[in-house]
């Protein structure tokens, strides 16, 4: 059952507690590969779930505008220091409520309405925030797109640069949401310097690798770093933006009063413990570990003749494309899901199909890794993998539940931080 125990909740509410304990039993129970989820640990969970929820401190610490920050200003202060501590920053913002906000409050901070930014495309792996024509960012703003090279399925960083000095961005993101390989910051860097631009690195998925030391870090080298806390990072779902000294001004007003109200104490005090704990020495281990499984995952599915885009990965993450398996990657990621195997239908670079229903699926091993898995078992997880889209390219849907119930047995041999 969850744990924390939901007893009150369970009285109160046994209709919602039911549906959360089902959730916990359905985490508990499947290999969860959607790359931009975790575990978080039960001591994430506890600061959550406080009652630091029922608390207003609009402002920063010592400069609120409501009473009663005796106890808050400490807790956001302490998250600020772990996080300029664990990054290596002179600034810390930890109160954008996820990575979208966040994002939006670096166009807030830099941009007019129709300025022209650059980021990486969605089919190159950027984020819907960077520029996508669905997005506020793309509608307000001018994005320029760059992309990635058709042989390499990385982005070609002399394309990026001129693409840059054509159209003379005022801002650059570098980053995104499935990008399996390392992110080239020296050189986005030397680019943004070039047309003086301002060069935003968002590390939203990793985050935890850049702070293990399984990712080289952009610090030093971007002006300004937003991410998500809850990804490879492992903390409550929350945002932070990590600056240099001279951006620290317009970052904060941008956070607050510009785009938000009231911070998510509740959320703070979960970044502050996951920060801590990410701090550790075996947080190292874990962020080596992920990358580790991740890259025996992805010789797995090559050796069984899976496309990977890019050929492989350098981080958490790996695109397939499904082509060549002959389906989808929305069959392949309904039927990996029914087999206990559960990621995501994604698009791939040059996808012929639409994104609601693309040619590939993206995963990632964090979460796979705080619950305990190593490298020798993804041969077993490639096989069970392999095996469900091969049935599914056949129609043979019984083999699903055949394979859930190997997943099953596999995954209670390990402990799950939230469930007794
Ligand atoms: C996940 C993600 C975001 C947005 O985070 P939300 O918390 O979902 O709003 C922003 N940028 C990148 C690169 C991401 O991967």
């Amino acid at each position: 059952m969850h744990s924390p125990a939901i007893p009150e909740l369970a009285q109160e509410d046994p209709q919602i507690a039911g549906l959360i304990e089902d959730e916990a039993r359905r985490q508990y129970e499947k290999i969860r590969m959607i790359a931009s989820e975790n575990y978080v640990s039960a001591a994430v969970l506890e600061a959550s779930g406080t009652v630091l929820t029922n608390k207003y401190s609009e402002g920063y610490a010592g400069r609120r505008y409501y009473e009663g920050q005796q106890f808050i200003d400490p807790i956001e202060t302490i998250a600020i220091d772990r996080a300029k501590e664990l990054f290596g920053v002179a600034h810390a913002n930890v109160q954008p409520y996820s990575g979208s906000p966040a994002n939006l409050a670096v166009y807030l901070a830099f941009l007019k309405p129709g300025d022209t930014f650059m980021g990486a495309g969605l089919a190159a792996g950027g984020h819907l925030t960077h520029g996508s024509p669905v997005s506020v960012t793309g509608k307000w703003f001018t994005p320029v797109a760059y992309g990635v090279s058709r042989e390499t399925g990385i982005v070609d960083m002399n394309e990026v640069r001129d693409l840059a000095l054509k159209e003379r961005p005022k801002l650059i993101f570098c980053g995104g949401t499935a990008i399996p390989r390392t992110i080239d910051f020296p050189a986005f860097a030397e680019i943004a310097k070039e047309i003086g631009a301002i060069l935003v690195s968002d590390i939203a998925h990793i985050a935890g690798l850049v702070a293990g030391g399984a990712h080289p870090s952009p610090v030093g080298y971007a002006d300004v770093i937003t991410t998500t806390t809850h990804k490879t990072l492992r903390g409550p779902r929350g945002a932070m933006i990590l600056t240099t000294e001279e951006y620290a001004t317009p970052i904060d007003k941008a956070v607050f009063p510009g785009l938000q109200g009231g911070p998510h104490n509740h959320t703070t005090a979960g970044i502050a413990v996951a920060l801590k704990e990410a701090a550790q020495p075996e947080f190292r281990t874990y962020a080596a570990t992920v990358v580790a499984n991740a890259k025996a995952l992805a010789a797995g599915l090559t050796e069984r003749g899976w496309d990977l885009v890019s050929g492989g990965t350098d981080n958490h993450l790996i695109l397939a494309d499904l082509t060549p398996k002959g389906v989808t990657g929305k069959v392949a990621a309904k039927a990996l899901d029914a087999a206990g195997i559960e990621l995501n239908y994604n698009s791939v670079p040059f996808d012929p199909r639409k994104p609601f229903d693309p040619s590939g699926i993206r995963l990632g091993a964090a979460a796979i890794t705080t619950r305990g898995l190593k490298p020798e078992q993804m041969g077993q997880v490639a096989q069970w993998m392999d095996d469900t889209v091969q049935a599914a390219a056949k129609g043979d849907t019984d083999e699903y539940a055949r394979i859930a119930g190997q997943v099953r047995e596999l995954m209670a041999q390990y402990p799950m931080p939230g469930w007794a």
